[in-house]
């Protein structure tokens, strides 16, 4: 060859697949009337910040947060007044229609408060037990056998939920004295994460022993760092078919929190590799609990496996946009597809497939507005008034002055309409 640049076509790929593999075959859990695992779609699921003792306010925390789009939610159980509030909790949501499956979390104390409150062991749809939490010594097993057989006993699931930063520390010096005395020992951390994967393992082995079915039982092991969690969850899914609930832990706030877990959980989704996934944000001041909601589902959506709410596609833009018009517009439409979602949701089902585009000028506002549902590609600096509007890859009108916005959001709420509608063809 003499060129430095070799212009020979290339040979074509083989076995490279487009999208993500299939998902990876495991038992299904029932999570009060809940699929997770088999082949029900990813469930996505959020956790409450309230006191739970707090009636008033755990309530409402739980119907934001099924509003915005969680199939399950998880209450702290922490405190007997906790453990007392969680039957009065599912009955005002019952009387509210709000209608999501509540899962219980305990640490340390859960064989007591499930003892003292039966209430509330029959109100929660799951249990969580951290096999790291549930006692030391000769109690731990004890005591993980009572949470086990309450389980048994009201028939309930349970998610074997084991954390890096309250790993069984038993198993730990274990599997590290045991590394020590090999020829050439591992890396600390890798028998660190092998210690997190057996203590998740050995503790649903042992449940299953105790008398719970697996298709009973929800595996997960969480930790904060993406490659970690990656590794682990692989790692996971190799050696047991049990549903798997994918989560990085303590994932932080901001972008940080969302990328970090997009970045972990985005990697194990393409691989066929989790069933339900909870996005564990630290919410910034003033933020609502919703928004590991709405990532959540952001996630699963532009990863192409579920779909939710219509998506806005839109230019970051650029010298060519010196206002902030076509920014406020993006806002303002993803804002009102997303309020409208739960009314479509009923009349117009298949609303949260139509996708959207509002692009800042015409060098890529025609074609990217094309390829939407309904686009519109907005005057750029020095262009033309003008903002045509394509509506399945065919300019259909073009809007002008400084109504845009109104008219562009009822062009919107027509198309759907007309393709979502009772007399739609969706
Ligand atoms: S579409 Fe136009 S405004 Fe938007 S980023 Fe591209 S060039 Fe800039």
């Amino acid at each position: 060859m003499n060129s430095a640049i070799d212009l020979t076509p290339a040979a074509p790929c083989t076995g490279m697949t487009f999208g993500p593999q299939p998902r990876r075959h495991t038992r299904a859990v029932t999570v009060g009337g809940v699929q997770v695992g088999g082949s029900a779609p990813v469930v996505v699921q959020s956790m409450t910040n309230t006191d739970t003792a707090d009636v008033a306010s755990t309530t409402k925390q739980v119907a934001e947060l099924w509003r915005a789009g969680s199939e399950l939610v998880r209450v702290t159980v922490n405190t007997p007044e906790a453990a007392a509030a969680v039957p009065r909790i599912v009955d005002k949501l019952a009387m509210m229609g709000v209608n999501v499956p509540i899962i219980g979390d305990f640490h340390y104390n859960g064989h007591q408060l499930l003892t003292n409150e039966p209430a509330c062991a029959e109100a929660l749809a799951k249990y969580r037990i951290n096999p790291g939490n549930v006692g030391f010594g000769k109690k731990k097993d004890t005591q993980f056998a009572t949470l086990i057989e309450f389980a048994i006993r009201h028939g309930k699931p349970v998610r074997i939920g084991a954390n890096w930063g309250s790993l069984d520390q038993a198993l730990a010096t274990r599997l590290m004295d045991e590394n020590h005395a090999l020829p050439v020992p591992k890396e600390a951390a890798e028998v660190l994460r092998e210690a997190l994967i057996r203590s998740a393992l050995d503790s649903a082995a042992r449940a299953v022993e105790i008398g719970l079915p697996a298709d009973r039982i929800v595996l997960s092991a969480k930790v904060s760092g993406v490659q970690e969690l990656i590794s682990v969850y692989r790692e996971l899914a190799r050696r047991s078919d049990f549903a798997l609930h994918l989560g990085l832990t303590e994932a932080g706030i901001g972008s940080k929190g969302i990328v970090a877990s997009c970045a972990a959980l985005g990697v194990l989704l393409q691989e066929g590799i989790g069933d339900t996934i909870r996005i564990s944000l630290t919410p910034e001041p003033g933020q609502s609990r919703t928004t590991e909601v709405i990532v959540a589902q952001e996630l699963l959506q532009t990863m192409g496996l579920r779909a939710f709410t219509p998506m806005v596609t839109a230019c970051p833009g650029c010298g060519r946009t010196t206002s902030t018009f076509f920014q406020e517009l993006a806002s303002r439409v993803q804002e009102h597809v997303r309020a409208k979602m739960p009314e479509w949701k009923v009349t117009h089902p298949g609303a949260e497939n139509l996708t959207l585009a509002v692009m800042g000028c015409v060098v890529n506002g025609p074609g990217e507005s094309r390829h939407a549902n309904i686009g519109i590609s907005l005057p750029g600096t020095g262009e033309a008034p003008s903002a045509p509007v394509f509506e399945d890859g065919e300019k259909t009108v073009t809007l002008r002055g400084e109504n845009i916005a109104n008219e562009f959001v009822e062009l919107i709420d027509r198309y759907v309409e007309r393709r979502y509608g009772s007399a739609g063809q969706a």
